[in-house]
């Protein structure tokens, strides 16, 4: 197991405080790992900064060249990456290994092609006597900071984009999960040229800040908390960097009368609970018609009762541990006050569970109200609202009421209200009869509080790249 940091192409060990990393599912040490010190912080920046014009100069079929490969190794690596990543975040180990590892591998494969297929305005004259191209040119060294629910997911989204682009990074994974951002590294510096990418560990507000504020860093890429992004944008205002900001949600799932009942439950028990509800996209805001409320409440309930959660490696389990003892607490926070009210009911978990490590109950509560903490705050954990709607023009107006902008979905057989769900959906993926498929092609990125900036897809490149105009006199 690599616990050293990566800078300039060489592994050191952390010269900064020591972090534990633990199992989630156990609460027992794993490694204890070394943060960077300040001076280790401004090398791993300089390496990025000295590697960045031969990165930039390479021609993309090179650096695609390479992504391939890596996302060949990672594959080739799949099940140390999915052990790791399943100890570590405590994710039951077959959904790391075949829903999650794929799909990095797949992350880097598109940009590899990507990169060598984009396009543009055409050159031309616009002035007499001179011609206009534009370039699309990498910005420099940009400094990823990454969450701990998907932390491989999450470095994959931020690296390959980045560097398919030109760019050179240093990226900082949670404290909490860096074990497979770690593993990566050592498959990277097997590939990729010293100080392309740079690896950094340890908090936010000492490692991640003090990373922030380098002169030399040109974009701040983060996802995390809509808190952790405010603070992001005042330290990048002091230097005018670039931010890409991909922060909480909140996604409302709207399921009308004439929806397919056994479907929207089968989802609804995936999706609200897939990584024990730590998922920004999560199913968890459900808005019920008048007629299909009930049946959907009772269904739903004994649905999520049945998910088998337990220890990462067991047979057959579905979910596993929160991340950590306060995120457990905080989760209990939100049901307890929820139970309180005299309109709502726990109709499915409600507790913690487990002898050791962080386990809470897959969780309903039924007969929330708009104005409820639960329908309004982002509880990350395995609980799902249920509220009942009059109309469509509730569901949507109630859908949009929220501080997050990220995903939602829309219930029903009837195309033409899906699509007007669709349009007025104040969110920046909308799904039709499912939930949570994201594909590398397709843009995932928020509105509203959920931050701006899009990861995956051509809109990717073009966050982690600059237009620019040459023009020739002739
Ligand atoms: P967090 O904001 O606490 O931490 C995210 C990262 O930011 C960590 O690496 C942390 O060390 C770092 N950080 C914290 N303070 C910092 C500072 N002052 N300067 C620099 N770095 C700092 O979030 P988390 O608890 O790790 O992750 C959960 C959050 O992430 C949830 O709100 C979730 O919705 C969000 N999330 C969003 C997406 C998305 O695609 N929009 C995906 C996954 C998670």
């Amino acid at each position: 197991m690599n616990t050293r940091l990566l800078i300039n192409g060489q592994f050191l060990s952390g010269e900064g405080a020591v972090e534990d990393i633990l199992d989630p599912a156990s609460g027992e040490l794993i490694a204890r790992i070394n943060a960077a010190s300040p001076e280790q912080i401004q090398a791993a920046v300089a390496a990025a900064g000295a590697a960045f014009a031969g990165w930039a100069a390479t021609v993309a079929k090179d650096r695609a060249a390479l992504l391939l490969q890596l996302a060949a190794a990672i594959e080739a690596h799949a099940a140390e990456f999915a052990r790791l990543e399943s100890l570590n975040c405590g994710k039951p180990y077959l959904f790391a290994l075949n829903d999650e590892i794929p799909a990095v591998a797949d992350v880097f494969r598109f940009f590899a092609g990507a990169v060598r297929a984009q396009q543009g305005m055409l050159a031309g004259e616009y002035l007499p006597g001179h011609t206009s191209l534009v370039r699309r040119d990498p910005l420099g060294v940009v400094a990823s900071i990454a969450p701990w629910n998907y932390p491989l997911m999450m470095a994959a989204w931020k690296i390959a984009p980045a560097i398919a682009a030109g760019n050179t990074v240093v990226i900082k994974p949670s404290e909490q999960t860096p074990l497979t951002t770690l593993k990566l590294a050592e498959l990277i510096t097997d590939l990729l040229p010293p100080g392309v990418v740079n690896v950094v560990l340890g908090r936010g507000d000492t490692v991640g800040a003090a990373l922030i504020s380098q002169p030399a860093v040109r974009m701040i890429s983060l996802t995390g908390d809509v808190s952790t992004g405010s603070r992001i944008l005042e330290a990048a205002a002091k230097t005018v960097k670039r931010t890409h900001l991909e922060l909480g949600g909140k996604a409302p799932v709207i399921v009308f009368d004439d929806a397919d009942l056994d479907e929207v439950v089968a989802a609804i028990r995936t999706f609200g609970y897939y990584n024990a509800g730590q998922d920004c996209t999560a199913a968890c805001r459900i808005y019920a018609g008048p007629k299909i409320y009930e049946k959907l409440v009772a269904d739903l309930s004994c649905a999520v009762s049945s998910i088998k959660y337990g220890d990462q490696h067991m047979d057959g389990v579905e979910m596993g541990p929160l991340i950590s003892e306060r995120q457990r607490s905080r989760v209990a926070g939100f049901v307890e006050r929820a139970a309180e009210l005299p309109h709502v009911e726990v109709t499915a978990g409600g507790k913690s569970a487990g002898a050791r490590g962080f386990f809470y109950e897959p969780t309903v509560v039924a007969g929330a109200r708009q104005d409820d903490e639960i329908v309004r705050r982002e509880v990350f954990g395995p609980v799902v609202s249920v509220t009942r709607f009059d109309d469509v023009a509730q569901a949507l107006a109630w859908a949009n009421d929220s501080d997050y902008g990220l995903a939602s979905s829309v219930w029903t057989r009837d195309v033409g209200r899906a699509m007007q769900l669709a349009a007025g959906l104040q969110y920046g993926c909308t799904w039709i009869n499912t939930h949570f498929m994201l594909v590398s092609e397709m843009p995932h990125g928020g509105m509203k509080r959920s931050g701006y900036g899009k990861d995956m897809s051509m809109y990717a490149l073009e966050d982690y790249s600059c237009v620019r105009h040459v023009m020739v006199k002739h």
